[in-house]
């Protein structure tokens, strides 16, 4: 199946395998000591040969062999510079674009006092990505717009990189060139079409060349960047969209430019060639505690993927140096964009049934903006602090903070936020023949034709997800516990209600949406109640928040008297 989705006849493809035998690296590379505060991943192993006094477990990081002709000199050649191959197989401008994002790694070598230590160049003719002696960038053809890849043949007795192996999915890039349709309208008729998509896509392109590189020179993601002047390649970046003075989006700085400050911070730890005599320990913690003092920070994975995550500034495709005002920035962005939705977002000839696939993205643009700004509620912020080094290791997320970061999600989740304009609803017919509906479009109930209120059901799944995480809650009862000025889930809970339940619907779709929110936080709410996960104080609460919902819809004065709500409430 995955074949038959990149090539014309799944029954004719070539395999080539390819082995490389290869000799052990000779001597002479010395393995830098893992610090969990620099953002290198590692190898580690357990040396049952240790000295009693000393620690077992041996952790080394990932990076290539590198050393400066003069290590005494400011500024320095490298003897063997690190060199990358780009697939000959790119094809302009995307070549162009990859070669350019991939090259600004030498920036931050040149920033470590090292002079044409890194380098990209076009693969030489003939030669094999696969071959180990090449650390190469490969472009496929893949059927998802799924992953790119950084991986890295490594020794594992020391971490020294053998080969860096990047390979990009040549789909990935046209959700970018979607997103910039969805936002900027761009197919006016008669006009010709504006270049700025394909100037956005491939503005993306460079950044995902830096990022996946980085990942080869040994680089975990650092989630935390965008919170500090996008400081980092190793992010996931958002697509920064200004309002133009006009009111219209813009795309033109949607991304940053060359490498971070934080990407300049780890090459000079992890490929710096101290000059002899030099206390290498205390020399590489000075460059980590310098970056910190400056503002600068580093997160990754662990600390943002989960759903019940916990810090305020680690976060996936988020922008801004505050979660909350981004996120409130953003839904501004967002409904100017949707007021002008309409037949200009696809290109002429194109059937209207398309119009759901642009829409998809803007509809949803805020989603990962609203993933950050509710993990501030229940939030605790930490650094990967060592004893001694003088770092706060831990800080809840100010109170009013966090109830202003609730308040921002709740208020992405009004009738009037989620309704789509009428006009647009009766543009969209069901989708003709072999267009077939797949998993990046919304889930319709009203099935032939598009459904108006599955869009506010699924970015209301999504929000609210967030908020009834059982790792979230239970955090909310402790943090309230240690400080009764943080809130309580209690509080939390009942003001999630008063925003959906309890506000008074409007009449027509904009009820009917606030119903389709309604049930999702219920649905959350008695799910929590009966969540295995979730400790038994918050299930008690859960329970407790349902019981006393369910006797404030049975009161005689809850002020739902509308036949049309009889059902919803009953
Ligand atoms: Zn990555």
């Amino acid at each position: 199946r995955w074949v038959r989705d990149v090539t014309p006849s799944p029954e004719s493809i070539t395999v080539r395998e390819h082995h490389s035998f290869v000799q052990l690296p000779p001597p002479g590379y010395r393995p830098r000591i893992y610090d969990p505060r620099a953002s290198f991943f590692g190898v580690d192993y357990l040396d049952y040969a240790a000295p009693l006094s000393e620690p077992i477990a041996k952790r080394f990081i990932a990076r290539h062999r590198l050393e400066k002709t003069d290590p005494k000199a400011a500024v320095s050649e490298a003897v063997q510079p690190i060199v990358y191959y780009l697939d000959r197989g790119a094809p302009e401008p995307i070549r162009s674009a990859l070669l350019e994002g991939a090259r600004w790694w030498n920036q931050a070598f040149e920033t470590a006092g090292y002079k044409n230590a890194f380098r990209v160049e076009l693969m030489p003719e003939g030669a094999d990505s696969m071959d180990l002696r090449y650390n190469v960038i490969q472009w496929v053809h893949r059927a998802t717009r799924g992953w790119s890849y950084g991986a890295a043949v490594i020794d594992p007795r020391t971490g020294e990189i053998i080969k860096g192996h990047v390979t990009l999915g040549s789909l990935r890039v046209r959700q970018d060139f979607l997103i910039a349709e969805s936002l900027l309208a761009p197919y006016e008729k008669g006009k010709p079409v504006s270049p700025k998509m394909q100037e956005m896509a491939l503005a993306r392109l460079r950044q995902l060349a830096a990022h996946e590189v980085g990942h080869t020179l040994g680089l975990m993601h650092n989630y935390s960047a965008s919170t500090v002047n996008r400081s980092s390649v190793m992010d996931y970046p958002a697509p920064y969209v200004k309002l133009g003075a006009d009111g219209t989006p813009d795309v033109t700085s949607a991304y940053a430019t060359g490498i971070g400050e934080w990407d300049k911070v780890s090459i000079a730890f992890g490929y710096q060639d101290f000059a002899p005599g030099t206390n290498e320990e205390a020399a590489l913690s000075k460059i980590l505690l310098d970056a910190y003092r400056r503002g600068l920070r580093y997160l990754t994975d662990q600390d943002a993927r989960p759903a019940g995550s916990s810090s305020s500034v680690a976060h996936l495709w988020d922008s801004g140096t505050n979660a909350i005002d981004e996120l409130n920035r953003l839904m501004q962005v967002r409904r100017a964009a949707l007021q002008r939705f309409g037949e200009n977002n696809i290109r002429e000839g194109a059937p209207l049934a398309t119009l759901e696939d642009v829409l998809v993205p803007l509809y949803l643009v805020h989603r990962y903006q609203v993933e950050a700004t509710s993990k501030l509620v229940g939030g605790m912020d930490y650094t990967f602090a060592l004893r001694g080094d003088g770092q706060t290791a831990t800080e809840i997320v100010a109170p009013a903070e966090q109830r202003r970061a609730l308040a921002a999600v709740l208020a992405t989740l009004k009738p009037d936020v989620l309704a789509l304009p009428e006009p647009l609803l009766k543009m969209i017919p069901p989708r003709p023949p072999d267009y077939e509906r797949g998993r990046e479009h919304f889930k319709l109930h009203t099935r032939p034709v598009f459904d108006a209120l599955a869009p506010a059901e699924a970015a209301a799944q999504h929000a609210l997800q967030f908020l009834f995480n059982p790792e979230r809650a239970a955090r909310l009862v402790e943090f309230h516990a240690l400080n009764a000025e943080n809130p309580a889930l209690e509080e939390v809970l009942e003001t999630i209600l008063a925003a959906t339940w309890k506000t008074p619907h409007g009449e027509g779709s904009s009820g009917q949406i606030a119903n389709v929110v309604d049930m999702v936080a219920l649905y959350d709410l008695m799910a929590l109640a009966a969540n295995d996960h979730a400790s038994d104080e918050v299930r008690a609460i859960a329970r407790l928040e349902l019981d006393e919902l369910h006797g404030w819809l049975n009161a005689p004065l809850a002020g739902r008297q509308a036949i049309s709500d009889q059902a919803h409430v009953s």
